[in-house]
């Protein structure tokens, strides 16, 4: 396990990310932010007690059946309130190829809301399959490796660390 941004770094940057939304959502006369099970974990708690507006939150999970990548994904929790008419920012751990964001956009996007993007703490860039222009906040660019911690896991192990690191060999046999 390699630490790439400590806790401290992550918690400024949080904080910066949430004046932006802060800043970007003032007039906004209902914003309601959706976490994206499990990832967002760490991310959204931190980042809505970050931002001073009247909110809602809900969480949306989406999946891939098999777990590879270009799988079929399926929606696998929904606790989200009726959206129409509301400004929806989507809290997400990652963003890949995208694909994922993608399919919570487009079925968000069906509930007709007045407004939709996306912060993502992390980001590898270069890896987008197609363009993201809701892709509004990102927190950290990384590069290719496997990242995990502050809600990320490997094979659901490692959320709780207070840092984000990269997956090293050793590493994954669990030990
Ligand atoms: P995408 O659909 O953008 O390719 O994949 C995004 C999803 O894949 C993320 O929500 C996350 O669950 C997973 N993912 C992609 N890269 C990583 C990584 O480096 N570490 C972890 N833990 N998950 C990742
Ligand atoms: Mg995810």
């Amino acid at each position: 396990m390699r630490e790439l941004i400590n806790a401290a770094r992550i918690a400024e940057r949080v904080r910066g990310l949430g004046a932006e939304i802060e800043r970007d959502y003032a007039g906004s006369p209902d914003l309601v932010l959706i976490g994206m099970l499990r990832g967002s974990v760490c991310f959204l708690p931190d980042l809505m007690r970050c931002v001073a507006l009247p909110m809602r939150v809900g969480f949306l999970g989406i999946h891939r059946y098999d777990g590879t990548v270009g799988g079929d994904l399926r929606l696998s929790a929904d606790e989200t309130d009726n959206i129409a008419g509301a400004d929806v920012l989507i809290v997400e751990d990652i963003v890949e190829h995208g694909t994922t964001l993608q399919a919570a956009l487009d079925l968000l996007r069906d509930r007709l809301p007045r407004s939709i993007a996306v912060a993502a703490l992390l980001s590898k860039p270069g890896a987008l399959k197609h363009p993201l222009p809701e892709l509004r906040y990102v927190g950290f660019e990384v590069g290719s490796e496997f990242v995990v911690g502050y809600g990320l896991d490997f094979d659901q192990r490692y959320r709780n660390l207070p840092y984000i690191a990269a997956l090293e060999p050793g590493d994954a046999a669990g030990s």
